[in-house]
């Protein structure tokens, strides 16, 4: 029995985001990857093709749509094999703590351009000295009146250099406590003092701009900021349980998507007069992958369905975070060699797959830190 319960119309709208995948996104993946940047234009498109933000109320713009529309888009965008275009992030990642912590005003003025593609959305937590370890971040946030004045510097944000509207984390000077100094504020690109340094060069993921963000007297309005005064913290920790079941998603649909690729691969070339999918180890190889796949899959289903359900499932989304990941890079590790020397050419699909499964257990909390959840919430 399927685990996850698609209506008709969750059938309706995954033909429609499949359809225009094929003709408004992948016949551009290789140029996208070569600039480095997926254009803005695509993100209108999906903005005006209702893909972005489906989650939004209905007030705000958005389809106030289940979160299985989120997973849709999620796992179609992997069959496009990039990872440049990234929805996900900002429909399911930042925009979420808009439409959770955001005033009313603040909802009213920024979700429906989070909605049309007309904003795209960044979230910086990471530092240079403050990655696992969230609660030493640095950059200070300090509130006078009226006035937040932002100092520091953020690094490894996704959409950095694209972004328009930034969900900041940032602790007031004022306030001793690690945990209860830390404020989520949203800053707009545009403010001064706000400089968006450099772009990374990534060993993957090419078309997803990645950045090194500075803030130097940055000036915006207290009213920017989510949730009530020193809750940053405890906000991140609820939203990250969303992003971190992102993760799992995308790793399960990745490594399908590989598996596709590859059994395409091995039907068509030939070996000692065979297809290479029936020659030598090439059978348990692909089986080995594909019941690893399957059993990822029963997971995350489950996972989505609870998540859904408003379970706590912090130890589960831990577990299946650091086990979806490393799957998917067995999985992709098997592919490339399963494509031969072949396999290490770029004009091969799976090259670029293997690449971009690499960082899939470090961003997002690394699989050591899921193993350390998974272990404190299991009371060892
Ligand atoms: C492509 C990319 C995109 C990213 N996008 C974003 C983004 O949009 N926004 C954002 O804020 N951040 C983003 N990040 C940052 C990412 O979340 C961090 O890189 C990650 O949390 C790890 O932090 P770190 O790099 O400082 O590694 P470190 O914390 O220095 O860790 C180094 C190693 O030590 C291990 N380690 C550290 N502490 C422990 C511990 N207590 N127990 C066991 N092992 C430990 C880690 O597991 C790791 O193996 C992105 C990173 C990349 C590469």
């Amino acid at each position: 029995m399927d685990i996850l319960k698609y209506t008709e119309a969750h059938n309706q709208f995954k033909e429609r985001v499949r359809l225009f995948f094929e003709r408004a996104v992948t016949p551009f993946v290789d140029r996208w990857e070569r600039q480095g940047m997926v254009p803005r234009s695509a993100w209108k498109r999906m903005g005006e093709e209702g893909f972005l933000c489906m989650g939004v109320p209905a007030e705000y713009g958005g389809m106030g749509a289940d979160f299985l529309y989120s997973v849709i888009v999620t796992e179609e965008l992997s069959r496009t094999n990039h990872t440049g275009l990234a929805a996900p992030l900002h429909s399911d990642v930042v925009v979420p703590y808009i439409v959770s912590f955001g005033a009313e005003e603040v909802k009213k003025q920024y979700l429906p351009l989070c909605v049309s593609g007309e904003m795209i959305t960044a979230i910086a937590m990471t530092e240079p000295d403050a990655g696992s370890d969230l609660a030493s971040i640095t950059t200070t946030a300090a509130e006078y009146g009226d006035e937040v004045v932002i100092n520091g510097r953020k690094t490894f944000i996704s959409n950095g250099i694209q972004c328009d509207l930034l969900v900041l984390a940032a602790r007031d000077p004022a306030v001793a406590d690690p945990y209860m100094s830390v404020d989520l504020y949203l800053v707009e690109a545009d403010t001064k003092g706000f400089d968006k340094e450099k772009k990374l060069a990534k060993m993957g993921w090419h078309s997803q701009d990645t950045a090194e963000l500075v803030f130097t007297d940055c000036r915006i309005p207290s009213g920017n900021r989510l949730g009530r005064k020193g809750s940053g913290f405890f906000m991140l920790m609820e939203k990250l349980q969303q992003e971190r079941l992102m993760v799992c998603i995308i790793a399960v649909a990745a490594a399908e998507q590989m598996l596709d690729m590859t059994l395409k691969y091995c039907q068509k070339k030939t070996d000692f007069g065979r297809p290479l999918a029936k020659v030598g180890d090439n059978r348990f190889k692909i089986v080995d992958m594909a019941t690893e796949i399957k059993l990822g899959r029963t997971f995350v289903d489950k996972l989505i369905a609870d998540h859904m359900e408003g379970k706590n499932i912090v130890i589960e989304v831990s577990m299946g975070k650091y086990w979806t990941t490393e799957m998917a890079m067995r999985v992709a590790d098997q592919c490339v060699e399963l494509h031969g020397g072949n396999g290490c050419c770029e004009e091969n699909s799976i090259a670029r797959a293997w690449r971009d499964m690499r960082v899939l257990s470090i961003f997002a909390g690394t699989n050591e830190i899921m193993k350390g959840i998974a272990a404190k919430f299991m009371g060892l």
